[in-house]
């Protein structure tokens, strides 16, 4: 990897494409940017250069632009502002590996025929998620692209953390729980011995706190447990999804409220969580200015959640050595932080409050130094996470 050399990182949601491109050996960030709003409505483009000056900005009216366009606009926009830069391999965010991927892969077309079948495990993002890889592929088949996918993370967790309690008919069709976020965990576990050479073969929860959200525990920097399962609609309420459910109230649903599938569906995903139960906003900061009950009363099921799965962590570990906060919600809520801290005094947290509401930038400790239980900020970054992968592959071919 010289200098000039780049990794391009595309993260591909359900309506949106995230960029960032990573250059030289120390993969430092040189430009990030993203499509939003595909699909429907004003689509935007924005790209910024390292120091968070824009150096590219559109918008689309029509509300026609799929990934596939949006990934053919990058690409142009990628020729003309890559001067000097060569793009030595793009990595993916892909939502679902299944179980027999464990780790980062060259992506060719087999492959994604291949991750195609992992469809039904993940409908709403792969499809998604593999759209740029298609279209890049096609037109620059010469570029190595690698998948890095969110559930290899926590492939070896112990067998009765992947179990549900159904038949084997059943469990044999693949359905078990997975786990999601997985390189926000691989990431943080990355940086945590760094930060704190004590924490290297510590107990530890991290909590990825953003639109989505999950908790994962893990022993010596691997996953053992994780809030999310079989799908990412599992464990904490988040921006729109529920979180874990009564089974009995899908059963409810479909029999006594008639919904059918797609209805269930879209009430799980796009109308519960903090949305749902505020009727207000999906949005974190909306709710913490909000003086309406039912914004307090959002956030404090989300608290409660958190601290009952972070309960439910600890014992999976056997013991706590640290509590890690990521994700929009988990770097910036310092109140929301506050409050789970202070519900979790019994297993040995102790704030200091003064890091606590204004953490110094990064990595940062902001429990107090006779704090049983270390909590830390790390700012999430899959990106990195993804283009270490990715330059690690490309440098092993
Ligand atoms: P995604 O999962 O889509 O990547 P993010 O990690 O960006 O989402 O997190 C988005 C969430 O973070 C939103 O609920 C947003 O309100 C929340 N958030 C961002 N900044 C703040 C802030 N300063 N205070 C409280 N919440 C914030």
């Amino acid at each position: 990897m010289r200098a000039n050399d780049s990794i391009i990182v595309i993260n591909a949601g359900s309506s949106s494409i995230k960029f960032s491109m990573f250059s030289g050996p120390a993969l430092a960030l040189t430009l990030r940017g993203k499509i939003e709003n595909l699909y429907s409505g004003v689509a935007r483009f924005i790209a910024q250069d390292a120091d968070g000056c824009t150096v590219g900005e559109r918008d689309w009216r029509d509300g026609q632009l799929d990934h596939e366009g949006g990934m053919r606009f990058l690409f142009d926009f990628a020729q003309t502002h890559l001067a000097g830069h060569r793009v030595v391999a793009v990595g993916h965010r892909i939502v679902h590996g299944g179980v027999a991927h464990s780790g980062p892969e060259l992506l060719d077309a087999a492959l994604v025929d291949e991750l195609e079948k992992l469809v039904p495990l993940a409908p709403l993002h792969l499809p998604r998620n593999l759209a740029p890889v298609r279209s890049l592929l096609a037109m620059a088949p010469h570029v190595p692209q690698i998948g890095c996918f969110d559930t290899a993370f926590h492939v070896g967790q112990p067998e009765e953390a992947q179990a549900f309690a159904l038949p084997a008919r059943i469990t044999g069709l693949g359905v078990r729980r997975y786990g999601f976020h997985g390189l926000s965990y691989e990431y943080i576990a990355s940086v945590l011995p760094q930060a704190d050479p004590a924490l290297t073969h510590a107990k530890v929860v991290a909590a990825h706190l953003g639109n989505g959200a999950s908790m994962c525990a893990m022993r010596a920097g691997r996953s053992v447990a994780s809030t999310m399962g079989f799908t990412a609609v599992d464990g904490l309420p988040m921006g729109t999804r529920c979180g874990a459910l009564d089974p009995g109230v899908v059963l409810y649903l479909m029999q006594e409220l008639g919904m059918d599938v797609a209805a269930v569906q879209k009430l799980m995903y796009q109308e519960s969580g903090l949305l749902g139960v505020s009727g207000i906003s999906s949005d974190m900061r909306t709710l913490e200015r909000s003086d309406d009950p039912r914004a307090k009363a959002a956030i404090a099921l989300m608290v409660y959640r958190i601290g009952r799965e972070l309960g439910s962590l600890a014992a999976a570990l056997g013991g706590l050595d640290a509590l890690v906060f990521s994700g929009g919600i988990g770097e910036n809520s310092a109140s929301l932080r506050a409050a789970v801290c202070r519900d979790a005094a019994w297993l040995g947290v102790a704030l200091d409050e003064a890091a606590n509401a204004a953490p110094a930038p990064g990595i940062t400790r902001i429990s107090s130094a006779d704090s049983k239980v270390a909590v830390w900020l790390v700012p999430a970054n899959e990106e990195l996470m993804i283009a270490r992968h990715a330059l690690e592959l490309v440098e092993a071919a």
